[in-house]
């Protein structure tokens, strides 16, 4: 249990919160992130004894919840296995998934019984047309299926949507008549700049605010935040069970909220999605050295920058998010 000083870094943020990227492969080939879907071998990700060692190294200064992602996390077959490590492990009181949803409607279960406490669904598109131009795959209707059991079984849902012009930026009102019967929350994700999709970036990028100001307007009001919180922001409406959020990630202030921190499926920390280099901590998930291990996590943190440079264009080394997760 934590008894060792918390994660802080020379800004003062604390870092509660950690996604931990379990592959990069993906199946689904979105087009802003693999268009041509996952290519090579990849490297050996991280096994499951690896995977124990480091949260409980993060547990241990003051993490509490655990993001497990990807590349798509539904591709390990041991996938129940690592959500059951990360739930055991003392201090740790939330496990969460990010997930395209392939293998939810037939895993959902399994993945609650390991333990899973939230689960995060992208999807970009309510036109199962559209979703399958986007993805590759047409499989919508099975991942909303998924999503309902995941409801019925008390999980709270988020829906994960990158604005995209000329995509899905026309789609306010399908998502709106989705979260008015239920009780998910759907957020809006500005579509980011990546190393290898320059060109997609340019054309298709389009400002949350616009939607935001759209729902300020139809009574939707922001809720308070919590202290923890990260830099989303959720609104509610008395009207609607479900809420709405935003992730605008060049608005100002954005990483001053920041509480997260990042280890890639290959064992790197990443003080930011857009840093520009992972710090190879690898050798150090052992059962042997876990002292060492809480050392370098606080010696690492203390390099973090106080901002992404974005807004001037800089991506750092994050060619696309399936290395690391989002
Ligand atoms: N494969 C899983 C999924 O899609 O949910 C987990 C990994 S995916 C990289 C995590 C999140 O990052 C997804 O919600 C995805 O839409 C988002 N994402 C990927 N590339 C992005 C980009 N360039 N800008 C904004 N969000 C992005
Ligand atoms: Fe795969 Fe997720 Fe990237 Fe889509 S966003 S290609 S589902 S890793």
């Amino acid at each position: 249990m934590h008894s060792l000083p918390e994660l802080r870094d020379q800004f003062g943020r604390r870092f509660g919160y950690l996604r931990l990227s379990i592959t990069e492969r993906c199946n689904f080939r979105c087009d802003y992130c693999l268009p041509n879907g996952y290519i090579g071998k990849e490297p050996l990700p991280l096994t499951l004894t690896e995977i124990r060692s480091v949260v409980r190294a993060f547990a241990d200064c003051g993490t509490r919840k655990v993001r497990i992602t990807g590349g798509e996390p539904g591709l390990r077959k041991d996938l129940p296995e690592i959500i059951n490590a990360c739930s055991s492990i003392d201090g740790i009181d939330t496990v969460a998934l990010t997930t395209n949803g392939y293998h939810l409607e037939r895993s959902i279960d399994q993945w609650v019984e390991a333990g899973l406490d939230q689960l995060n669904v992208s999807i970009d598109s309510l036109n199962p047309d559209r979703f399958a131009a986007i993805t590759g795959h047409d499989r919508l209707a099975s991942i909303q299926r998924g999503i309902d059991r995941a409801l019925e079984v008390g999980l709270p849902v988020k829906v994960n949507a990158v604005l995209m012009k000329g995509f899905n930026d026309t789609e306010l009102q399908s998502f709106l008549d989705w979260v008015r019967d239920s009780p998910i929350t759907v957020r809006f994700i500005e579509l980011m700049q990546t190393g290898d999709h320059p060109v997609f970036f340019s054309e298709h990028h389009v400002r949350g605010e616009g939607i935001k100001y759209q729902l300020h307007q139809a009574g939707w009001i922001e809720k308070p935040r919590r202290l923890e919180a990260g830099p989303a922001i959720e609104l509610a409406h008395p009207d609607y069970l479900g809420s709405m959020g935003f992730i605008l990630p060049y608005s100002r202030d954005f990483c001053s909220g920041c509480n997260r921190l990042r280890i890639s499926s290959t064992g790197k920390l990443h003080l930011c999605l857009f840093g520009e280099q992972g710090y190879d901590i690898r050798s150090l998930m052992t059962e042997h050295s876990e002292e060492h291990l809480v050392q370098e996590l606080h010696r690492l943190v203390g390099l973090k920058d106080e901002s992404h440079y974005l807004n001037v264009g800089k991506t750092g080394a994050t060619r696309h998010f399936a290395m690391l997760g989002g």
